[in-house]
């Protein structure tokens, strides 16, 4: 039996959790909405800030030289804030096309997401990308149509593209009166509210008031905006009634539709709607499958898992940062956590939360929030924590990577730093390392081959390693499974060459081509390759 008023308070605590996920293709407002959306949360006193304080020591996104260099966010990072009494946990993905495996864990710590879209690009190749690991998992998704104050696509053309080339009903749920310099304002469809649009309001303070009208018969319509905009939002709104798809809650919860919305991340239009929205409709936790059984966020007994190792966060600390997703029950600081795969607990005194550029100490936490750990590599992307039971947390994998190469040392000497910066920089995830089972120079697997770089950069800075990277002919890569012990030493035997193990010592297959893979498939047929292992 639980104890009746820890159950209310877990149960009033996990309602007001909201973690979500913002996901877009690089330049249509991803950045610019974050910042408005903290801006709402008073997590930030001015929009703004956090771009000015990208250099800053505790800057959560594109902290990174290389991350500065290309513009790109490398990493991903947690912001924790408060809206009209919601708890909210937003997960910044990286937006480059590169880190789809990070974002697929980011998103497994997320329970829905909000997608960005240009209003004249449309779906672009990322937004294609992200919406198919959002689909791996039916992750609820919220569409924000951006960039309104600029002359776009129609708004029909814009939803018609969200349904083919992303093949998810799309269900507005505001529209907007005209576009770029003519560009009015939203019409909000649930709550038949009209919204002006004031290019001057949304400059850092808050926008102007919503006008409440009853419906679209109302004869203030026309008043306010125009004989002619009003009868466009009428014909419109008409032609959505019968060819769009109405707002269906169970859709929308089961990854088939998004709501969209409309607005202008930069002059703060259409922002706190959108919030109101994720507060309204995202769902907050809910149960999670682990090896054992299904977990309820509501049970006593605490549980979290690891979806994401960041190293070096802060240069001056040197330090790692395990980011924990609470799934049950509740954290408070200093608690002692089991770790099953070490088999020992850990401590907690030093969690942290990250509020938007600061991170602090946490007292006490719930389902739906991202904490982090401090730690020194005894925390890996995949492990579950909890008070005892030993769980572990299904729907963390490894993809088998794309892109390889060799690892040469420039000073030989230092192969024992190298081993530590792969071992290290490999659990943060991006990358993976394998060692032939010839011997011979180890080698770098990554889904996209911008990690390279990245890993070279950041063995030189934080590791003081440097090395050169050669090409492979490899370009895929499976786990190999057998019943038989016997068939994986014959084919050790045969295939040596393109024979590695993974960091956790599991044997890899290389291939140089999707051919040769599926002839070796074909031909082993008591050998089980796949193309994912689960973390931990
Ligand atoms: P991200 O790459 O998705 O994070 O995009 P950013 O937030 O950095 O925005 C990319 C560019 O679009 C920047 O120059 C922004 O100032 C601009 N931008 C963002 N939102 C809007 C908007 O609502 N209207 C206009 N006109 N520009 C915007």
């Amino acid at each position: 039996m639980q104890n009746a008023p820890f159950l209310a308070e877990i149960k009033r605590e996990t309602a007001r959790r909201r973690t979500f996920a913002i996901i877009s293709h690089p330049d249509a407002g991803k950045t610019t909405l974050t910042e408005k959306l903290l801006l709402f949360g008073g997590a930030i006193d001015m929009a703004g800030a956090i771009k000015a304080k990208k250099d800053g020591r505790h800057a959560t996104s594109d902290w990174m030289a290389i991350e500065r260099e290309r513009g790109i966010s490398v990493t991903s990072s947690v912001m924790n804030f408060d809206f009209n009494g919601y708890a909210i946990n937003l997960l910044d993905t990286p937006g480059h096309q590169d880190f789809s495996e990070d974002t697929y864990r980011v998103l497994t710590a997320a329970d829905s997401a909000l997608m960005v879209i240009d209003s004249a690009k449309g779906v672009e190749v990322q937004t294609k990308k992200l919406m198919d690991v959002c689909r791996l998992r039916d992750t609820p998704i919220i569409t924000f149509i951006n960039k309104l104050d600029r002359d776009g696509r129609s708004p029909l053309e814009l939803l018609d593209d969200i349904e083919q080339s992303l093949g998810i009903e799309a269900a507005p749920l505001s529209w907007p009166i005209g576009m770029g310099k003519e560009f009015k304002g939203v019409y909000d469809l649930r709550q038949a509210h009209l919204r002006f649009f004031d290019p001057q309001a949304g400059k850092g303070t808050r926008p102007r008031e919503t006008v409440v009208i009853q419906g679209l018969e109302d004869p203030s319509l026309a008043e306010l905006l125009g004989n002619d905009s009003a009868a466009d939002l009428r014909r419109d709104v008409e032609l959505l009634d019968g060819a769009g798809y109405p707002f269906v809650m169970e859709h929308y919860l089961t990854g088939k539709q998004t709501p969209v919305f409309f607005g202008s991340a930069i002059n703060n239009f259409g922002v706190k709607e959108l919030l109101e929205a994720v507060v309204d409709l995202a769902p907050g936790p809910r149960p999670r499958t682990a090896n054992l059984r299904e977990v309820s966020p509501l049970e006593e007994q605490f549980s979290g898992l690891v979806f994401k190792i960041q190293a070096n966060m802060d240069a001056a600390h040197r330090d790692r940062i395990a980011f924990v997703r609470i799934c049950s029950g509740q954290f408070n600081r200093g608690m002692k956590l089991r770790h099953h795969r070490l088999g020992k607990d850990i401590k907690t005194s030093s969690a942290i939360l990250f509020m938007a550029q600061e991170r602090c100490g946490v007292e006490e936490a719930w389902p739906g929030d991202i904490i982090g750990l401090p730690n020194h590599g005894t925390l890996n992307v995949g492990d579950t924590l909890t008070t005892g039971e030993p769980l572990r947390f299904l729907g963390i994998p490894h993809f088998a990577p794309e892109h390889f190469r060799r690892v040469y040392l420039k000073n030989p000497f230092k192969a024992k730093q190298l081993e530590k910066g792969l071992t290290q920089l490999s659990e943060e995830g991006a990358i993976q390392f394998f060692r032939p089972v010839n011997g011979g120079a180890m080698l770098l697997g990554a889904v996209g081959a911008l990690q390279f770089e990245v890993i070279a950069q950041r063995l030189a800075s934080e590791y003081a390693v440097d090395i050169d990277l050669l090409g492979t002919t490899f370009n895929a890569a499976r786990w190999l499974f057998a019943e038989s012990k016997e068939q994986l030493d014959k084919l050790t035997r045969e295939h040596s060459d393109a024979l590695v193990t993974d960091a956790a010592g599991h044997l890899v297959m290389l291939f140089t081509s999707a051919w040769m893979m599926e002839r070796t498939i074909e031909l082993w047929k008591a050998i089980r390759f796949e193309a994912t292992r689960e973390c931990a």
